[in-house]
């Protein structure tokens, strides 16, 4: 472990001893709690901890507490499959999929392993003990506490919980009346008769705004240019009433799965075809007076960036019934009563919405440190969509933009107990991704072109051309990758404290 240093010493005080474990996972959300459930399950002999920065457990689940607030994707594949979900209804209202979680964590023993109130916000890696040295600090007091672990698994999420993205505009100061980011929800909010103006087309506008449209006067989705908006079905079909609940829950969680990756990679392979079928559905709720071409036909490509849900086409009946508006313009500015626009029109509100989306925040921006050397996880290659190059024991979870999360969460954590069960059969103590091939062609982890993907971008790790440096967007071949594939690849470099050692006698020699 490193020597101490003076700040160190004149902080002492705040310092608790450290406490020693196999396995630190650091988020209770879905991810979190799906690591400790694998770790548990397939290495039992495993010590392990959660440790969680806010006093709750379901991160996302928890935080967002918006009107209409649910998941966009369906809850055959973004429940466990260790515990399927038993509801006909497939798309869930926000505060079922906590409960499900938090009862998830619950029936496995889970949340008795979670301590809260305990930020990690800074990792340090010795080679030569083989150990993390995780610095978290505690509750209101701040206090530093102190862990090790053999091995790492960050289960942060994406998104900086602090605060989501607002622009600036002009004369934003001026406005008189309630500005709201929905990452901050107050729920004493009150928009009953009022006139509400939602910033933003994305995921959480498309959410929100059938929710506003029940109690206030009128609901304007203000957007600089459309999303795709596609209406499906919030509930499941008969299939459920007529087979076993396990049987009709694999077939629905493999007809899901198939049919995401069919319609991804056929926007991929044939873009315009894909484009006139998601509009000709948008006609179908819409009418053909509606001007589609203004408002709902995005200039880019369909999962270029990501798909937006309107479960039983709520957003469209909204529309139809009048209590929604959609205008597509530039803000020029905010006024004392509203927003004026490019074009000139003044809209009236009462109440501003920001649904102007996240701050990426990758790792939650926890410090990495490997043998005295900071890690830049923008200069780092993420491994099997997993683990990332130079990085030795440590695993993160980052699942799909395309398709739940925790499809690709549950390949990670079963792939991390594989590489732990592997190093316990070899005594093995670190394993680190390496890149034998130098003349790799990088390119962004993630292609989508969406604002807050292009803002971060810049902060996060690259992706290879190919496995295992590809950060695949396909459960199939994800499936591959991280659950049959070889753990010894010839790219995992595993070693031993002992070869450490050796490294290290070698090089002071030679220094000699
Ligand atoms: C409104 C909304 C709706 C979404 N809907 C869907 C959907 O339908 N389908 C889908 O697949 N995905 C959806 N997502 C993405 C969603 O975030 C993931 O599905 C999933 O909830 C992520 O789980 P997670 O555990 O990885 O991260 P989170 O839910 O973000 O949980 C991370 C946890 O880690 C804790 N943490 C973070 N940093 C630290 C630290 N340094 N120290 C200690 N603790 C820390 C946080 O407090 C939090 O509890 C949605 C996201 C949002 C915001």
């Amino acid at each position: 472990m490193r020597e101490l240093k003076e700040t160190d010493v004149k902080t002492a005080k705040k310092y608790t001893t450290s406490e020693h474990l196999d396995v630190l996972i650091v988020g209770a959300g879905i991810s979190g709690i799906c690591m400790a459930y694998y770790l548990q399950t397939r290495c039992p002999q495993k010590r392990f901890t959660l440790l969680e920065g806010r006093q709750a457990s379901g991160g996302t689940w928890d935080l967002f507490q918006y009107p209409g607030v649910r998941s966009d994707s369906d809850m055959y594949t973004l429940a466990y499959s260790f515990r399927p979900w038993q509801d006909t209804k497939v798309i869930a209202d926000g505060p079922s999929i906590l409960q499900y979680i938090r009862e998830t964590a619950a029936v496995f023993g889970i949340d008795q392993q979670i301590r809260f109130n305990h930020r990690v916000r800074r990792a340090t890696w010795s080679s030569a003990d083989a150990r993390w040295t995780v610095e978290t600090v505690r509750g209101p007091d701040q206090a530093i506490v102190h862990f090790t672990c053999n091995f790492l698994c960050m289960c942060t999420g994406y998104y900086d919980y602090e605060q989501g993205y607002t622009p600036v505009w002009p004369g934003i100061e001026r406005f008189t009346g309630s500005l709201i980011h929905p990452q901050q929800w107050p729920l004493d909010l009150d928009y009953a008769g009022k006139q509400v103006v939602v910033i933003g087309s994305g995921a959480t506008a498309v959410t929100l705004i059938p929710a506003l449209a029940e109690q206030a006067a009128h609901v304007t989705m203000l957007q600089r240019s459309p999303t795709y908006i596609v209406a499906r079905p919030s509930s499941v079909d008969g299939t459920h009433r007529v087979l076993p609940a396990t049987l009709a829950h694999r077939l629905t969680r493999w007809q899901s799965i198939l049919f995401g990756i069919y319609f991804y990679s056929l926007t991929r392979r044939r873009p315009l075809v894909a484009k006139q079928r998601l509009l000709a559905l948008v006609r179908q709720q819409l009418g053909g007076e509606y001007d589609i071409d203004t408002h709902f036909t995005p200039a880019y490509n369909p999962w270029d960036q990501r798909l937006c849900l309107a479960p039983d086409g709520d957003f469209f009946a909204a529309i139809r019934a009048g209590t929604v508006s959609i205008v597509t313009d530039q803000i020029e500015t905010f006024t004392e009563k509203g927003i004026m626009l490019g074009s000139g029109d003044e809209l009236a509100a009462d109440v501003v919405v920001t649904a102007t989306g996240l701050t990426i925040k990758f790792m939650s921006g926890v410090k990495l440190v490997v043998d005295d050397v900071p890690v830049d996880l923008a200069k780092t290659l993420i491994y099997r969509g997993a683990m990332y190059r130079d990085i030795p024991n440590l695993a993160s979870v980052f699942g799909y933009v395309n398709a739940s999360w925790t499809l690709k969460c549950e390949l990670i954590a079963q792939r991390t107990c594989r590489v732990l069960n592997y190093m316990d059969r070899h005594a093995y103590t670190q394993c680190t991704p390496r890149l034998w091939d130098h003349a790799i062609a990088e390119e962004p982890m993630l292609g989508l072109t969406s604002g807050y993907m292009q803002r971060a971008r810049d902060t996060m790790p690259r992706q290879g051309p190919r496995n295992p440096w590809r950060m695949h967007q396909n459960y199939l071949r994800d499936v591959w990758s991280l659950r049959f594939s070889p753990v010894n690849d010839g790219t995992m470099e595993f070693t031993r404290r002992a070869d450490h050692a050796r490294r290290e006698g070698a090089t002071g020699k030679e220094r000699k």
